[in-house]
């Protein structure tokens, strides 16, 4: 028997891709999952939620049923991040392995569908780990790119999830992938969950971890009001950049639909991770 599944992260890029199979492969019965860290942003479940129903479909839950303390308990109260990525590999991947793996042992074969774009070339989804494994790239093997997957979420009626607006990642709501400038909008936005990653890294730092959220600079330090003014300057700086580099050429990019996603600043960010991600 072939299982088919498609791992939902919260982003816009997997939602477009579970719109996109239902509406060109109508054959294939996918289960759609969800990995949760139990540190997701609310936005993602109302985007969940606003997902299931248009599919028509429930998009499965996965846990590991260990919090992310208990983790971090683990890995002796050092917090997770790019040099170390527990929490993607205990807290996204291993229930992922785990709901599958029955299925492997059984010589059944899996087909895991990844939303990487065909505008993505520097991306890999996660490497073919299991002979009866198959992960497949539909929207790169067919030259879907990032404004086809917004128009397909437009046309599905959902549109971008509301995160967009403030942060250019989903995933748990101190996620070290954030620029300092989403950690400002975190605060502003859901100040409880900043409180709560500050407590974490101070708990952290009281325990000799090398990691802070965000690289060299603790949360106390970053939400200092003077700071905070310094950290919205320098993003404006980058958006008039990004759209002064537009206007050069707007029949390739566009002005209108500039986001905060244009504005990664990869060096402060450090990048992206696909399972969180997409
Ligand atoms: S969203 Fe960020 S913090 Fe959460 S599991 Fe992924 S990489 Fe880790």
């Amino acid at each position: 028997m072939d299982h088919h599944v498609l791992g939902i992260s919260g982003g816009k890029d997997s939602a477009a891709l579970a719109l996109y199979m239902q509406i060109n492969h109508p054959e294939l019965d996918i289960q759609y999952f969800f990995t949760d860290t139990g540190k997701e942003l609310p936005e993602v479940y109302e985007f969940l939620d606003l997902l299931e129903a248009r599919l028509g479909k429930k998009i499965l839950r996965l846990t590991t049923f260990k919090t992310f303390d208990y983790y971090l308990k683990m890995f002796n109260n050092y917090l997770p991040s790019p040099q170390t990525r527990w929490c993607t590999r205990m807290m996204k991947l291993r229930p992922f392995q785990e709901w599958i793996k029955p299925w492997l042992d059984n010589g059944e074969d899996v087909y895991s569908y990844v939303a990487i774009r065909a505008d993505e070339p520097h991306r890999t989804g996660l490497t073919q780990q299991h002979p009866h494994l198959h992960v497949t790239l539909p929207f790169r093997e067919e030259g879907i790119k990032k404004p086809d997957v917004k128009e397909i979420l437009e046309n599905s009626g959902i549109g971008l999830p509301k995160y967009y607006e403030w942060r250019s990642r989903s995933g748990c709501t101190f996620c070290f992938f954030q620029q300092k400038i989403e950690w400002v909008h975190l605060l502003e936005r859901h100040p409880e969950a900043f409180d709560e990653a500050m407590h974490y890294e101070k708990d952290a730092l009281e325990h000799g971890s090398p990691f802070t959220w965000t690289q060299g600079e603790p949360l106390q330090e970053l939400k200092k009001p003077q700071r905070i003014i310094q950290i919205k300057q320098e993003f404006e700086k980058r958006k008039q950049r990004e759209l002064a580099r537009r206007r050069k050429n707007p029949l390739r990019d566009g002005l209108e639909d500039l986001s905060i996603d244009d504005i990664y600043d990869a060096d402060e960010g450090n990048g992206a991770c696909i399972v969180c991600a997409k």
